[in-house]
């Protein structure tokens, strides 16, 4: 099979550093990730996207790219499978949007310097719903979330079993050489051990903990640290919290997704919050000094005398704190109420106002 070059299909020089490498892939494995592709170029896409891994998965592991520059890409055909990974790990990894993790799920799948489980296989991430109030997030809060998650047998540290024998298939070595014959001379390939699974080591019992998986479904609280100012709907995320990996694959994250309970006065507007309130004609008519709630308390707004209904005041700062900086501003409407019910008196006084005629001004303002 024709020798490919890695570094070419990369974009990068040969002397690139692990750092180049990681961020040439990414870059390529974001535009070639087959969920992005055109239905007609599906097929396309695919191909490059494997063909991207295959080269980041040797460029990317300093034993494998010592090998590549020795003896070009032969030395590692065979497919990837028998490279120890497959692709369609990769790409549901790196499955709508999860790039933020990059760098753990690059070392995670390529290695990293560290010993290469074939099997490696990060955790789940789990998702958790959560309310909260508007109170709560005007002041920022902590949310205790029960978890049932799959942990790390603690008896068995993991492994499932008590005793392990050194794997007879591989001497321990946790791969398998293969030498092989073709045209161009002979190839030493080196695979995982598919009985030990590269551990090197095979279980003599059982755990009976948890039957030899490893693993144990846990009840687990954590407290969440909510920040003020979040938004309905925003998702938090708590590295390392999600479902264990498994063969010494990363750890899942948690992501607590946060939803803010509509309030029953209070309107929220981004940082702002919207009030109506009412007030009587009489406060309209000749102004007054009221008590207004505001999230963080009642606080005091002037009404100037002559405050037509449905006039929107702005108290500054008395809405929520910004995620950011800052803080939101409350605006306040106010209805001017008409009683529907009045005594003796008030009906008397009200009597007076209404033989009052309207100032001369008002008229000579419509009719000029
Ligand atoms: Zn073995
Ligand atoms: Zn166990």
């Amino acid at each position: 099979m024709a020798d490919k070059d890695y570094y070419e299909l990369l974009g990068v020089q040969k002397g690139a550093t692990k750092e180049e490498i990681k961020k040439a892939y990414k870059k390529l494995a974001m535009k070639y990730h087959p969920d992005k592709a055109p239905e007609e170029k599906k097929k396309e896409y695919e191909e490059k996207f494997k063909e991207i891994s295959e080269a980041a998965s040797v460029l990317g592991d300093e034993k494998k790219r010592q090998q590549y520059d020795q003896f070009g890409s032969n030395a590692f055909q065979g497919g990837q499978t028998s490279q120890g990974f497959d692709y369609s790990d990769i790409m549901s990894h790196f499955r709508s949007g999860s790039f933020g993790d990059f760098d753990d799920v690059f070392d995670s799948l390529f290695g990293g310097g560290r010993r290469q489980h074939s099997h490696a296989r990060r955790g789940s991430d789990l998702l958790y719903e959560t309310e909260i109030t508007l109170e709560n997030v005007a002041e920022g809060t902590t949310k205790t979330i029960p978890l049932n998650k799959l942990e790390h047998c603690k008896d068995c540290s993991g492994k499932g079993a008590h005793k392990f024998d050194s794997c007879h298939h591989c001497n321990g070595s946790g791969y398998m050489k293969r030498t092989q014959r073709t045209p161009f001379g002979l190839f030493q390939q080196t695979s995982p051990c598919p009985y030990c699974h590269s551990k090197g080591e095979l279980p003599q019992d059982s755990c009976k903990t948890c039957g030899g998986e490893g693993l144990v479904r846990k009840q687990k609280k954590i407290d969440v640290t909510i920040p003020a100012g979040i938004d309905d709907g925003m998702r938090l995320r708590v590295r390392g919290e999600g479902e264990v990996g498994t063969n010494d694959g990363p750890s899942g994250d948690l992501y607590v997704e946060v939803n803010v309970t509509p309030h029953k006065y209070f309107v929220r507007n981004g940082d702002d919050i919207k009030i109506t309130v009412p007030i009587s004609f009489t406060q309209a008519t000749i102004g007054d000094d009221i008590d207004v709630p505001t999230i963080n308390g009642n606080a005091s707004l002037k009404i100037p005398a002559g405050t037509e209904s449905e006039t929107i005041f702005r108290m500054k700062n008395k809405g929520l704190p910004s995620l950011h900086h800052g803080h939101g501003d409350q605006m306040v409407k106010v209805k001017v109420t008409v009683p529907k019910k009045v005594s003796k008196k008030q009906k008397d006084l009200i009597k007076q106002l209404k033989e009052e005629k309207p100032s001369k001004s008002f008229f000579k303002k419509i009719f000029g």
